[in-house]
């Protein structure tokens, strides 16, 4: 055991059992990270009325408090009926589509709403804000906190073994930067990672960068959250994007939501389903807790409902057990199949499956094997729930499988992906109008960043485009991704690492080996908007570098530019600020990209760099040349609304070597819980996005003024011997190792025996590295498989009370 941090509150350290491959950096900051302790002005969590519909009067509200709080009333006007406009600029918050016609007036959520308020805030850190505050006081604070802290306005450095940032110009910034780059043995020494927030126009610059300088060590949050369906889509179908346009939803008979909460995750998507459900279109919901989103919503822009009981979503709701979903699926598959015998065959789409498919005969024997009994005990849902599901499969004409993190982050999260896909083949449900895949994706540009070549794995096709293009030979060999980049970092064979936006150390799993793994590096640097705790774990040096936000106006020296982003379905269109910049030295993605390149590549780089920022149009000219899809892009960016990519299965032509789309068989997972273990799922509150906190409640779940709460089945808790409301650390298990979170509150919640639910990043800390997603390497943060004890800090926290 090694102690690897320390509350100042407290006398006690928390112990964490420290993996091997790293040690820990003295670099003049303490280790408090997200999951080791509760920050010093965390107050005890709070259990209140739980909301029974989403949205409602009480969103307009939230939206308004926040708007005026954070951005003044003026600005909040201005700001917000510019999102998601046509003439205005994409939400920063998910990558939920906008109608493809005319738009309303706001044509937002109040996610969406938080996300801009947050960006657009009145608020300021400015250099005397990191002067009067050290590192190491700044780590004892909350992620909210940070969150409420203001916009950066400056470049900053973190010189060696100092505990404090202190101003950096711009050229000083860059010339560090291509010190240590240029400085390293090998240009694979270096690791580029990308939030999903970056434009078409950064992210492409970026890779262009990276592999100009020598590497596709290109991490990204994609690694993170959809990976596990990308490798599972192109495999099944030849894409690993959805197939559907904004307007199938409402065609579609059925749509299945699992493992995905829209109300808080993607909440205009309710607006689709309500839209779906007036249709008659059955909504059946798959996720261990019944999220209030599902159940009823009451639509901000109808006002005559707001004070109504809301529309109700789900149909059906099946309260499948964490990773549970593959048997589920299977269950609903045997029952399609079953009746499709005892009919004579008319239920599967025996035509298609003959014509456009392969491997449905291998599927059919393992559906017509598998156990009920092992499907009824792995689902936790009786049989009688999944003849329900099938019943509503099998009377859809047209159906819509949509699915989040809730598949994906499992060790069988491709299985997972490529089951679904299953069941959608099975009745021709992909390429036709109201029916089709759809994985949701949660930051509005993470699918386009891909797109335009943020991967460490790139096509020979793509690089020898873009070699093409730009005059040089990129280099062929695979990068790192996320875990990839950590485990090289922690090894210590990462020694730059730069992050173009987000919150990398918040975001990855084993959050105190990850620290430890930053701390190794020579150089961190990080291109922010706003301050997060990934900017005060840092290696022996560090950069903050303050961008411009989406809000904000982009002048260059041709003039106002905008950018490009791609939605979930597909659209690319343009992004234009509209605020005056929140610092005079802020500068763009795009530029500083420019700005670290041509320091760093000199004389070993012909791009014109300067001549690429002074003119966006530019930057696309070359997208058009190196990315298939992408022609006249100039042109029909312009057009409103954007255009689509190209997509063959959603036309009905699968892009599978064989020009076949494939059905495949999985196992259902075992977990063989030892006795008192429990499977913990990670998840998001209503007041946060991502890693970003806005604050403290989740009325969608009846909590208040905390986060660490551990969401339990009132039996689990009864069975220990523990109390509703009590403290206890949640301690995961990983071969003789153990991870430990400490001091959540138990909260009896209607969710399946043996399953419990905890925010996340505080839960990061106990997913080890390696517990990961065959074949496509994304992290397990949705089956954690963990044990509760009494805390020890109990009888110092206040109870919460009885429920
Ligand atoms: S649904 Fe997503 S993209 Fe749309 S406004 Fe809400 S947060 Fe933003």
């Amino acid at each position: 055991m090694v102690t690897l941090s320390r509350n100042p509150n407290e006398s006690a350290p928390t112990e964490v059992t420290a993996p091997s491959t790293a040690t820990l950096a003295t670099a003049g900051s303490v280790a408090l990270v997200p999951g080791a302790e509760p920050p010093l002005e965390q107050r005890p969590a709070e259990q209140v009325h739980r909301h029974e519909s989403a949205a409602g009067l009480y969103s307009i509200y939230e939206t308004v408090r926040r708007g005026v709080l954070e951005m003044g009333a003026g600005n909040s006007f201005r700001t917000l009926l510019k999102v998601n406009q046509t003439d205005g600029f994409d939400c920063p918050s998910c990558a939920w589509p906008d109608p493809d016609r005319e738009r309303k007036t706001a044509e937002f959520c109040e996610n969406g709403a938080k996300a801009v308020a947050s960006e657009a805030t009145k608020e300021r850190i400015l250099p005397e804000f990191f002067a009067a505050h050290s590192l190491s006081e700044l780590l004892t604070h909350s992620d909210r906190w940070y969150e409420q802290q203001g916009r950066l306005t400056h470049p900053m450095w973190r010189p060696p073994d100092s505990d404090h940032y202190r101003p950096i110009e711009w050229d000083a910034a860059f010339e560090l930067i291509a010190r240590e780059l240029n400085a390293l043995d090998s240009a694979n020494q270096a690791a580029f990672y990308t939030s999903g927030r970056a434009s078409n126009e950064a992210a492409f610059l970026y890779g262009l960068f990276a592999r100009q300088f020598g590497t596709n060590n290109l991490p990204d949050c994609s690694n993170l959250c959809h990976e596990s369906s990308g490798a599972g889509l192109t495999e099944a179908i030849g894409i690993g994007k959805a197939t559907v346009k904004l307007e199938d939803f409402s065609h579609a008979d059925a749509i299945f939501v699992i493992g995905q909460n829209p109300g808080t995750c993607h909440p205009r998507m309710l607006s689709e389903l309500q839209k779906a459900a007036r249709n008659g279109c059955q909504i059946v919901s798959i996720n261990p807790l019944a999220e209030t989103g599902l159940i009823r919503f009451k639509n901000p822009q109808e006002p005559l409902s707001l004070l109504g009981p809301g529309t109700p979503i789900a149909s059906l709701f099946l309260p499948v057990r964490i990773n549970g979903d593959v048997a589920l699926l299977k269950g609903i598959m045997k029952e399609m199949l079953e009746e499709d015998v005892r009919t004579g065959g008319r239920v599967l789409a025996h035509d298609f499956i003959g014509e456009q498919t392969e491997g449905f005969e291998a599927l059919r024997a393992d559906l017509q094997s598998a156990d009920w009994r092992e499907i009824v005990d792995n689902s936790g849902c009786s049989r009688e729930l999944i003849q329900q599901a099938a019943r509503i499969a099998i009377r859809a004409e047209r159906m819509i499988c949509c699915w989040a993190m809730g598949i994906t982050q499992h060790k069988n999260g491709v299985a997972n992906v490529q089951t679904i896909a299953n069941f959608a083949l099975l009745r021709a449900q992909i390429g036709r109008r109201g029916a089709g895949l759809c994985p949701v994706r949660g930051h509005s540009n993470v699918q386009g960043d891909r797109t335009v070549g943020i991967w460490e794995k790139m096509s020979d096709e793509f690089l020898a485009a873009l070699g093409k293009e730009f005059h040089f030979s990129p280099p062929k060999p695979h990068g790192l991704d996320a875990v990839g980049t950590i485990q090289a970092m922690a090894a210590g064979q990462i020694k730059v690492f730069i992050a173009l936006g987000g919150n990398f150390l918040g975001a990855t799993p084993d959050t105190q080996l990850t620290a430890r793994a930053l701390q190794r590096c020579r150089l961190t640097v990080q291109i922010s908007t706003k301050l997060n705790r990934g900017h005060l774990i840092t290696g022996r040096e560090a950069l903050i570098l303050p961008c411009l936000g989406r809000t904000e106006e982009d002048l260059q020296a041709t003039g106002a530019q905008f950018v490009s982003v791609e939605n979930t379905t597909g659209v690319v269109h343009q992004s234009h600020g509209v605020l005056p910049p929140a610092s005079k030295h802020l500068r763009s993605e795009p530029a500083i990209v420019a700005g670290m390149a041509q320091a760093t590549l000199a004389a070993r780089t012909s791009t014109d760099w300067s001549g690429l920022v002074a003119d966006y149009d530019r930057i696309r000219e070359h997208i058009e040349h190196v990315v298939p899809g992408f022609a006249q892009y100039n042109r029909r960016v312009r057009d409103p609304g954007g255009f689509y990519l190209p997509n063959g299965p959603r036309e009905g032509k699968f892009t599978t070597s064989s020009g076949k789309a494939r059905f495949t068989v999985h196992p259902v997972p075992r977990h063989d819980l030892r006795l008192g273990e429990l499977m913990l799922t990670t998840l998001r509150s209503h007041d946060q996005f991502n890693t970003t906190i806005y604050g403290e409640n989740d009325r969608y779940r009846g909590i208040a003024n905390g986060r660490r709460v551990l969401f339990i089945n009132a039996q689990d808790i009864a069975e220990r011997g523990l109390e509703s409301g009590q403290l206890v650390d949640l301690i995961s298990r990983d071969g003789n190792e153990s991870r430990k979170a400490d001091r959540f509150k138990l909260v009896p919640y209607d969710i399946p025996r043996g399953c419990v639910a905890a925010y996340y990043p505080e839960t990061n800390v106990l997913v080890p590295l390696h517990s990961v997603a065959e074949r496509s390497n994304q992290p397990a943060f949705k089956s954690i498989v963990i044990r509760i004890e009494p805390s020890p800090a109990a009888l110092a926290v206040q109870s919460l009370g009885s429920a």
